[in-house]
């Protein structure tokens, strides 16, 4: 790999496993939903609740890229059709987005990203509306660029560009990691980035290229690596 100056991070089941934390989020919008809209609550169960988020983000393209006007929008429709205040919805999000935020990061994360970032300027690019700033190693970044704030989401090379002129770097001596070959590993060679694929769970990730592009299978390995 040729010398690099900063990294870009994709945060989704690469910091974290998105799954368990949209889970706990949405019990925790739920509970809220029992106590403050509980007309809502009864009709939508967390189920319900993710078909009514699927429909808008089918039926209103125009913001189907942003997940909070995606979940906000849900949210004001649920409690209108229940019958409950739907100016409620705003209060109920950031319930959700708070929870959101409580994350349980993959074991090697914090050790590994606090060696990288003594070294390079790290920031977030996701696609997702999770803001590091609000989790507990936000002090490690210089900050997340997001597909709801830029308009734009990876895998398009121009929020990868964005990441560059933020970082004031050019495209070659940034490295993106993430854990998906099309949106972060294509999306950042398009633009004209280093990239590693992040394979978790694959043990033999470390030394495998695969698809013709550079893997690791955790973060520790990727600090080695940058020799960190
Ligand atoms: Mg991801």
């Amino acid at each position: 790999m040729k010398p690099i100056r900063a990294l870009t991070l994709d945060l989704d089941d690469t910091l974290w496993p998105i799954a368990p934390a949209i889970l706990r989020a949405e019990q925790a919008l739920h509970a809220w939903l029992q106590l403050e809209a509980p007309l809502t609550a009864s009709r939508f169960d967390i189920d319900a609740l993710r078909a009514k988020r699927d429909e808008v983000s089918r039926t209103h393209a125009h913001i189907a890229h942003d997940f909070t006007a995606v979940r906000r929008e849900s949210l004001r429709l649920a409690l209108m059709e229940a019958g409950d205040d739907d100016s409620l919805a705003d209060a109920a999000f950031e319930v959700f987005f708070a929870a959101r935020h409580e994350l349980e990061f993959y074991p090697e994360v914090e050790q590994a990203l606090q060696r990288i970032a003594c070294r390079y300027p790290l920031l977030a690019l996701t696609n997702g509306n999770a803001d590091i700033a609000r989790t507990s190693i936000g002090s490690l970044f210089r900050g997340t660029i997001s597909a709801r704030d830029f308009g734009i989401g990876k895998p398009d090379p121009r929020i990868f560009l964005e990441a560059c002129r933020r970082l004031d770097c050019a495209p070659a001596e940034v490295l993106h990691v993430g854990d998906d070959l099309e949106l972060d590993v294509r999306g950042a060679q398009s633009a004209g980035l280093q990239t590693f694929w992040l394979r978790r769970g694959d043990c033999g990730a470390d030394d495998m290229p695969e698809e013709g592009v550079a893997t690791v299978a955790c973060l520790l390995t990727l600090a080695d690596r940058l020799g960190c």
